[in-house]
């Protein structure tokens, strides 16, 4: 018995009815956004059908309406990633955005000599923002190494942890590879000496419930549409006390307590890093995508998810010629590969001839790819709605790229 009734699961997916290029439509592309099911559009519509309004200012029945409901789906995302305080969730953009308040904020609290320590495995996204952070204050950017099978070198890690690091940041899991690295241990080892953490669980949040209070982590981002939800919004949890050590991100409306030419005064958490009109419907709609997910259980969408993992990497290294990257001994349901003398993208262009969806290239994380010394990878990434009867269809597609392009 499958851990998950996908068949009925797949109705709620309009999207995966749909045919490209004559075929129907295998969505292998979920590492980097995931599909909508009719529940979360349906939040949509009723928000613009219903009680489209601004929050927090209005006295007005409908922006009270929409203050109610956007305040409910931050405590569905506190009680999700079981934070204690429901202000210590801050609601962005996305990851990116969560990436940035915080390093931003931690560019006032740096000075020369500082350490900042991040892992090889990471997405663009936490690897910039920090450095454009290190120009800026004088801090130094360290790098824990990573080994041939996708993983973080942890002893490595505890040689560069130093009294002078002042945050560690890292994913939770790579988005290139979907190695889970050992998070908790990083945390309570960086804790020992004083750093802070921040994880970046944008590929984690899909698969794994993070619990912030038994990590005991003091930064956690992810992003809404890589869960169901839509694009343009998401979380970021902070400890309270970080939150109030760092400084606003951005200035503007919501985000003040008083405002006259001489001083300004900020509001309290959450509302001190939410300036301006968030994405109201957005944020709604990830409470929304929250309630779907947790209604299927994350442990039922783990099972599922990683034997689709086993069966396609089984099936796939039958192909002569296929290597695999990134073969950590724990990982999430992403296979990265490449087949020998082939580039990525003939290979991804090929299967998308036979309305198959997977993404090649750097995934926006080239130091891994100049690790292996590659320009890219096929990466495929399963989620809890596609099937053994698609992944069969993929190894079709591969064969028969390869025998083209052969
Ligand atoms: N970090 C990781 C590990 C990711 O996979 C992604 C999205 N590909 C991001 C950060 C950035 O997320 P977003 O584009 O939603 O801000």
């Amino acid at each position: 018995k499958l851990a998950v009734d996908v068949e009925k699961i797949r109705k709620d997916f309009p999207i995966l009815q749909r045919e490209v290029n004559g075929y129907p439509l295998v969505y292998f592309d979920n590492a980097a956004t995931s599909q909508t099911p009719q529940q979360v559009m349906d939040v949509i519509v009723d928000y613009y059908s219903n009680y489209n309004a601004n929050i927090h200012r209005g006295v007005h029945s409908l922006s009270q309406e929409a203050t109610d409901k956007y305040e409910a789906a931050r405590k569905t995302i506190q009680k999700h990633f079981n934070a204690e305080k429901s202000y210590e969730i801050i609601l962005t953009s996305g990851t990116t955005h969560g990436i940035n308040l915080v390093a931003s904020g931690f560019a006032s609290l740096l000075k020369e000599g500082d350490e900042i320590l991040v892992s090889a495995l990471e997405h663009h996204s936490n690897i910039v923002p920090w450095q454009m952070i290190c120009e800026k204050s004088g801090a130094k950017l360290k790098v824990i190494p990573m080994n041939e099978d996708g993983e973080i070198v942890y002893s490595e890690f505890e040689n560069l942890l130093t009294e002078k690091t002042q945050i560690v940041f890292l994913n939770h899991v790579s988005n290139a590879l979907g190695t889970v690295n050992p998070i908790k241990k990083i945390i309570d080892k960086a804790h020992s000496k004083g750093a802070a953490v921040l994880i970046d669980g944008a590929q984690a949040a899909p698969h794994i419930k993070a619990d912030v209070q038994e990590l005991d982590v003091d930064f956690y981002v992810a992003s809404a549409h890589k869960m169901c939800g839509p694009t343009g919004v998401g979380m970021l949890y902070g400890k309270e006390e970080w939150l109030k050590k760092l400084p606003p991100y951005q200035g503007g409306g919501e985000m003040i307590a008083t405002v006259t030419f001489e001083k300004t005064t900020y509001a309290d958490l959450p509302h001190k890093f939410e300036a301006g009109t968030p994405n109201i419907c957005g944020g709604i709609a990830f409470g929304a995508a929250l309630d779907y997910m947790n209604a299927i259980g994350f442990d039922e969408i783990a099972a599922y998810e990683q034997e689709l993992l086993k069966y396609a990497t089984e099936e796939l290294l039958k192909i002569e010629g296929v290597k695999l990257y990134g073969i950590a001994k724990e990982k999430t349901s992403v296979i990265s590969f490449n087949i020998e003398g082939l580039h990525p993208y003939d290979i991804g262009t090929i299967v998308d001839k036979l309305g198959i969806a997977v993404r090649t290239g750097h995934h926006c994380a080239q130091p891994i790819m100049d690790f292996y010394k590659i320009p890219g990878t096929v990466r495929a990434s399963f989620s809890f709605y596609n099937t053994k009867a698609e992944i069969d269809s993929f190894i079709e597609a591969v064969k028969k790229a390869k025998m083209m392009l052969s």
